[in-house]
This record gives C-alpha cells, sequence and structure tokens, in this order.
C-alpha cells in the first residue's frame, strides 16, 4: 500500500479505501471477510455513508481489534429506516440519534472523520448550520476528530474550505471533462477546486471515481469506450489534493480487483486516451498524465507542471516543493520530445520556458 499525508493532521492515509455505499447488502461473512483483506493490504481509510445500515455492525466486529488502525468518515446527515436503508437528512435530532447508533455498532467513542453529509445547495447549507455546530462541539469534547464535508458541488465546497480537513467529492474524467453535463461545474471550476483544497492543505477523498460504474463499459460511458479502474483510479490520484479513493466495492472480488491498482503497471493505468475523447477541453491543457516521460533530461514534467499550477492558484508550498526539486524546468534541453508525445498537444518545451521565467529557475 501507498500512503498519503493529511496536511493538517500528518495522518497517513491509505490512497485506496474504501466506500462504504454498496457493500452493506454483501451480508456479515462476506463484509467481514473483505474488511479483514482490506487491513491485511494496508488500507486504513473507511467511508461510513452506508447504503445499507447493515454495514455496521460487522465493521464493529472487525474493528474490535484494530480500530486505532482505521480512519473513519462518519456523515452527520446520514439515516437509516426500520429495515436499515439509507436516507438523507437535515434535522438535527435525527442525525444525533443516527450518528449514536452508529458509534454503537461500530463500537467506537470516538470519529476520526465527522462529515457534514451531502450538501449540494447553498440553501441546505444555510439549513445545515446546526449539525455543523454540533460537528464542532464533539469537535471541542474530541469525539470528532477533524472536520469533512461530503458534496458534488465545487462552489459548497469552496464555501466551506476554511473548515475542512477532508473534503469527499465525486471525481472522474467524465464528471471533469464534459463541463456541467455528468456532474456540478466547469472543468476549470472543477480544477480550481482540487488546486485550492492542495493550497490550503484539505485533503480529498474521492467518491465515485469510476461514475457510479458507467465509466467502464463503453455502452454506458459518455465517452463511448470503457476505461478500466485502474486508468480511474490514476486519474483522480494525479488531481491536486486527492489524498485517498474510495471505490465503492460489493465485496471481496471487488476489494481485489481494486487493490491490483497497487500492482498495474504504466500501460494499465495511463489515461492519456482521455485526449481522444475530450479534445477540445482537454487541448493544450497538462493533466499532470506523465504520459510523456521519460524527459531524456531527468525532468518529472508532470509534476512540475502541477506545482506551477498550483503555485499560480496561491499554494505557498508548491513553490517550496518545486525549488527542491532535482531537475527543474531551467534543465530542459528544449529537446521536444515531450511535445511529440503529449497526446493532449501541450507545448511543453515552451512551457518549461514559462515555469522558469515564473520560479526564477
Ligand atoms: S505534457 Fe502532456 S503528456 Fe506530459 S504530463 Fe502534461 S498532459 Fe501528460
Ligand atoms: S523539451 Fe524539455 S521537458 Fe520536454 S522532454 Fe525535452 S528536455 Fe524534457
Amino acid at each position: 500500500m501507498k500512503y498519503r499525508r493529511l496536511p493538517h493532521t500528518g495522518q497517513e492515509i491509505s490512497i485506496i479505501g474504501l466506500g462504504g455505499s454498496a457493500l452493506g447488502s454483501a451480508g456479515e461473512k462476506e463484509i467481514i471477510s473483505t474488511l479483514e483483506t482490506a487491513f491485511e493490504a494496508g488500507v486504513n481509510y473507511f467511508d461510513m455513508a452506508a447504503g445499507d445500515q447493515r454495514l455496521f455492525a460487522p465493521y464493529g466486529k472487525v474493528l474490535s481489534s484494530c480500530r486505532q488502525k482505521a480512519f473513519l468518515q462518519v456523515h452527520f446527515g446520514a439515516v437509516y429506516d426500520q429495515n436499515g436503508k439509507y436516507g438523507w437528512t437535515l434535522d438535527l435530532e435525527k442525525i444525533k440519534k443516527s450518528v449514536s447508533r452508529q458509534l454503537e455498532l461500530l463500537k467506537t467513542d470516538y470519529i476520526d472523520f465527522g462529515f457534514i453529509h451531502c450538501i449540494d445547495e447553498l440553501s441546505d447549507l444555510k439549513k445545515a448550520e446546526k449539525t455543523i455546530n454540533y460537528i464542532k462541539e464533539l469537535q471541542s469534547q474530541k469525539v470528532v476528530h477533524s472536520i469533512g464535508l461530503s458534496t458534488h458541488t465545487p462552489h459548497i465546497a469552496l464555501e466551506m474550505i476554511d473548515l475542512l480537513d477532508m473534503l469527499m467529492f465525486s471525481i472522474n474524467p467524465a464528471y471533469d471533462y464534459q463541463n456541467g453535463k455528468y456532474a456540478i461545474g466547469s472543468q476549470g471550476e472543477r480544477m480550481d477546486l482540487y488546486r485550492k483544497c492542495q493550497a490550503k492543505g484539505v485533503g480529498i477523498s474521492v467518491m465515485k471515481p469510476f461514475g457510479g460504474g458507467q465509466l467502464l463499459s463503453g455502452d454506458t460511458s459518455p465517452f463511448k469506450t470503457a476505461l478500466s479502474r485502474y486508468q480511474c483510479i490514476r486519474y483522480a490520484l494525479d488531481r491536486p489534493g486527492v489524498v485517498t479513493v474510495l471505490p465503492g466495492i460489493r465485496g471481496l472480488e471487488d476489494l481485489k480487483n481494486v487493490l491490483g491498482y497497487l500492482d498495474a503497471g504504466e500501460e494499465e493505468t495511463d489515461y492519456s486516451v482521455l485526449a481522444t475523447f475530450a479534445p477540445s477541453e482537454a487541448e493544450g491543457k497538462c493533466v499532470y498524465c506523465s504520459h510523456c516521460h521519460p524527459c531524456p533530461a531527468g525532468l518529472d514534467i508532470g509534476l512540475i507542471n502541477k506545482y506551477y499550477d498550483l503555485s499560480k492558484a496561491g499554494d505557498e508550498l508548491a513553490k517550496d516543493h518545486y525549488l527542491n526539486l532535482e531537475k527543474k524546468a531551467s534543465d530542459c534541453i528544449g529537446c521536444g520530445h515531450c511535445d511529440a508525445r503529449c497526446p493532449f498537444h501541450v507545448h511543453q518545451s515552451a512551457k518549461m520556458a514559462e515555469i522558469k521565467e515564473y520560479f526564477g529557475k
């Protein structure tokens, strides 16, 4: 497993975590063996927005021996009916009851990440004020350790960004590149959000990395061509600010498949084919895919571009990170290899001159 550090807390979080939406109906035995396998593989980040309340008790059984190794995202706003089916509410009394029941089933008395759950409208954000105050109160009592928000709306995330340690946001190529057709926000607005999160030290945990499974089939993908799970995971992990990707697995087989990402090679994860799906939106913009590597002068072209974009977006640390790189834009020999290789038609040799000018090196 690989880990990324959450800037505000320094916690090391596994780049692959577990979404909770689909696992609850798998049955206790399957849930337990899935969780045990996940822990053995080094997964330590778990989203608890379950589609089915039957998810919680098996988690409680597994966590009883390893609670300290797990980070849980618990959602203030996810409630469950008498049949255990998920529902959404802004009613604080129902939220308190639901969170208390979840903690009881999880056999824990603390919440690593207390999430304001699924706020997509400004009007709902206003109505969630009491819930937000309640989460803050629990944080002051050390019941909630960090505060998160789940949303699909960039401007809601930006409105809340100063309060957050973690943002749960839906990221995949279709949502990013279809300019609001399948998700909220243009490509520019969405990238701006990712960069601002990184600049502010807010981690992003990614939901819907496969677009609810639609991207995995040519029949359902808006691009009319299937992407693989590994291409989608790498795409999400390459976005600025992203700490972990949380696929909504249905059981052990899905988990093993997703964990295969850790051993996948360059060819399996390369998503540069996107340039042929979304040419107008993608044209000329570096997406940090590294398809143009290796650079004969040893530059990490994707990373250099990421630090450049982040620095321009106000990330004060990005300049430091850039200046600490062994090879900088000033080392570019202008060979043009990257220009010829880039499927997104970025004129990278010229960009390196621009980056050198910006950072002075
Ligand atoms: S220049 Fe092109 S190929 Fe290279 S990292 Fe950027 S988008 Fe990818
Ligand atoms: S043009 Fe510069 S950045 Fe691109 S491959 Fe050549 S040396 Fe590397």
